[in-house]
Order: C-alpha cells, then sequence, then structure tokens
C-alpha cells in the first residue's frame, strides 16, 4: 500500500517503476493518516487502510510525502495565523489539516519559513507512521511480521 497526496506531480507508480495496479493506492491531501477513531462516522483513508491490511494483507505500507506541499504549507499558513479560513469549523481542508499540528509544534521554532515547511512536509511522513500504529489491525499485523 502506498499512500501518497493528493498532488498531481507525485506519480507513484512512475517513483518505483510499477505498472498501474501493481500498488494499492490512497491519495490524500498532504499523505496524511488519521489516529485511530472507531466512532461510527466515515473515514477514508482508515477504510482504506483497513482494506488494505486486513483484507488484501498488504506486506508494507509506504507513506510518500513529497516537497513544495501544498497541503502541508496550507497547514504551516493555518497553524501561523496566515491562514484564518482553514481555522473555520466548516473547512474539510482545515480540519483534516488539524492531523499534521502535532507536527507543527515540533517545527515551530524553526527561525526560516522555507526550512521550517520542508521540515514540516517530513513530519506529515512521520505523523501519519505514528498514527497508522494506533489501528489496532496495523499493530497486530506488525507484531505478526
Ligand atoms: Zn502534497
Amino acid at each position: 500500500m502506498v499512500i501518497s497526496c493528493c498532488d498531481s506531480r507525485v506519480h507513484v507508480t512512475a517513483i518505483f517503476g510499477a505498472e498501474q495496479g501493481e500498488f494499492f493506492i490512497h491519495r490524500n491531501i498532504a499523505n496524511l493518516v488519521p489516529a485511530y477513531l472507531p466512532d461510527g462516522e466515515p473515514h477514508g483513508t482508515s477504510a482504506a487502510v483497513e482494506y488494505a491490511v486486513s483484507a488484501l494483507n498488504v506486506s508494507h505500507i509506504i507513506v510518500l510525502g513529497h516537497s513544495s506541499c501544498g497541503g502541508v504549507k496550507g497547514c504551516h499558513d493555518m497553524c501561523t495565523g496566515l491562514a484564518p479560513e482553514l481555522e473555520k469549523s466548516s473547512s474539510f481542508v482545515g480540519r483534516w489539516m488539524d492531523i499534521l499540528r502535532p507536527g507543527f509544534e515540533k517545527v515551530k521554532h524553526m527561525p526560516d519559513e522555507a526550512e521550517r515547511v520542508a521540515r514540516l512536509e517530513r513530519e506529515a511522513v512521520m505523523v501519519s507512521i505514528e498514527n497508522l500504529m494506533t489501528f489496532p489491525f496495523v499493530k497486530s499485523a506488525l507484531d505478526k511480521k
């Protein structure tokens, strides 16, 4: 399974030299995985992870981040007050980017904005991997190797 960004510049099969259909690919804004939250609400990314692990028995999950990510920059701008529209409860993008707020907390001390945003792109991968580990079926599959 590959979890990558919606960004049209990120072509997963081209990066890995794979054929179409070779990977189970899920794309969303900023390649984020939310924490496990079985609240009865619809969760597209969590559904994709569940299906990949529990039904397809994928052997690996790759979280593929990328540079110049508009989603990550949006999170950065939201967290620094530059994008107040993303703070509205009605913003789907803003509420999605809330997943990355813990990552922003780790980089907010960095003085250079470009370096801070680039580091936040890496944090998007790390936060997603940490959140993957909150899914009991992912943890269980890892324990079974
Ligand atoms: Zn992106």
